[in-house]
């Protein structure tokens, strides 16, 4: 089941949630719904709702200025479009460009898409202890990016266009 991605009052993305934590909020009138899933229907506590994609919420939340985006395996496939860094075929895996074995860190820069063919290739080596250059660069995406990457792309198209500003 996916993620539920959360704005504050202002509309603004601040993080996803899972469905059951989604629910809470909205049955404890903390949220609203902003954004439901068309065809799927959650049971809580005795009522029955459409299963909230995007949920805002009633009370606006102060957050710091500068949030990093949180990494995730399942960020980077999607900040990388599924596509193998190292030969540009479907990625299901990823790899860190430098190895954890060598000190690399679970970071946005150090990860990238890879398939699986690939990733044992290259196994604990560098790119250019492989011999593997990267297609391209890892970047960072910014908070609100990685918030509505991780909905996936299904989840980012349908989401309404007052939100649906380009990600990454
Ligand atoms: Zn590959």
């Amino acid at each position: 089941m996916r993620d539920t991605l959360v704005l504050n009052a202002s509309f603004e993305p601040l993080s996803t949630v899972t469905l059951n934590r989604a629910v809470v909020l909205v049955l404890q009138d903390k949220a609203v719904v902003e954004q439901a899933h068309p065809a799927l229907r959650v049971r809580a506590a005795a009522v029955e709702l459409p299963v909230p994609r995007v949920i805002r919420l009633c009370r606006y939340v102060r957050v710091p200025f500068r949030r990093r985006a949180p990494w995730s395996r399942r960020g980077v496939l999607v900040r990388d479009q599924h596509r193998c860094a190292y030969c540009g075929r479907r990625a299901t895996t990823v790899d860190h460009v430098v190895p954890r074995s060598q000190g690399g860190a679970d970071s946005w820069m150090n990860t990238v898409a890879s398939c699986a063919v690939d990733n044992h290739r290259k196994a604990d080596r560098t790119p250019e202890q492989a011999g593997m250059p990267l297609l391209r660069q890892p970047f960072e995406p910014t908070p609100a990016d990685a918030m509505l990457l991780t909905l996936g792309r299904d989840g980012y198209e349908a989401l309404p266009d007052w939100l649906a500003q380009p990600a990454a």
